[in-house]
């Protein structure tokens, strides 16, 4: 198995996207961008988010490598609560949270972990499944008191923040790996190609990837910010550019 990966921030921004990989594991963590002047009861940066959970997994899946993906997960977001439970308000709403796609290899199998909205694209056999948690999608409303709302609360959606029982929540699944050719995990900063932009489809977007490699992607995306913005097009969420993490998984056959 093989793990090509890329992570750039938003120019001029801190990258609160974050990417961990080891021999058989890979994990992109997003980091959910702070409103401006909003009390989260927290201290700490979202880059300062990201990176305890990313730690926090890299440890578990190293160590525990048969566990199953919801319980590390849980325990890596137990771990990372701990780390500022003295320094912070752990029962504010509003505490910082994060997406997380994760990948795994496990004897003959390969198990993946989807929360929120950091997409996954598998070519399975040449036909391309795309695992998306789109429930932050169909949310009612998107002010800050809607959100609020609907964070980790089950007619809402499911992010790693405080709440270690969101682990439970993520989407999971299993193939065997011989069945896989490639995959791709994706931030939304690195799906916007499609998602937003609608420059490829997913398998498109795979193939980019895989032909041209996680720092072209990125690079690609960046232009169509670039063009859009330039075009006086209104960006959804109002982020011109967004953090931007792509990994390509392989396998030898
Ligand atoms: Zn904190």
């Amino acid at each position: 198995m093989q793990i090509t990966y890329a992570t750039r921030a938003a120019p001029g921004l801190p990258n609160e996207d974050h990417v961990v990989a080891g021999p058989d594991w890979v994990v992109v963590v997003d980091g959910a961008t702070a409103v401006p002047g909003l009390d989260t009861g927290c201290v700490h940066s979202v880059v300062w988010l990201v990176r305890n959970l990313a730690g926090a997994l890299a440890v578990r899946l190293t160590t525990e490598p048969e566990a199953d993906l919801r319980e590390l997960l849980a325990a890596a977001i137990k771990t990372t609560c701990e780390a500022h439970a003295g320094s912070c308000d752990l029962t504010n709403p509003d505490s910082p949270s994060a997406t997380l796609t994760m990948l795994r290899r496990r004897g003959d199998e390969l198990d993946w972990l989807v929360l929120a909205d950091s997409p996954l694209v598998l070519d399975v056999n040449g036909r391309i499944e795309v695992i998306i948690d789109d429930r932050v999608a169909r949310l009612p409303g998107y002010t800050v008191e809607a959100v609020r709302a609907a964070r980790n609360d089950p007619d809402g959606f499911w992010v790693a923040g405080a709440c270690p029982e969101a682990a439970y929540e993520a989407i999971t699944g299993a193939l065997p790996v011989t069945s896989v050719r490639r995959a791709g995990l994706f931030s939304d900063g690195a799906s916007r190609l499609v998602e937003l932009f609608g420059l490829l489809d997913w398998h498109g977007l795979l193939d980019e990837l895989d032909g041209a490699g996680p720092v072209e992607l990125i690079r690609r995306t960046r232009a169509a910010e670039q063009a859009a913005i330039e075009a006086g097009r209104d960006l959804r969420r109002g982020k011109p550019y967004d953090d931007a993490t792509a990994a390509l998984v392989t396998f030898e056959r």
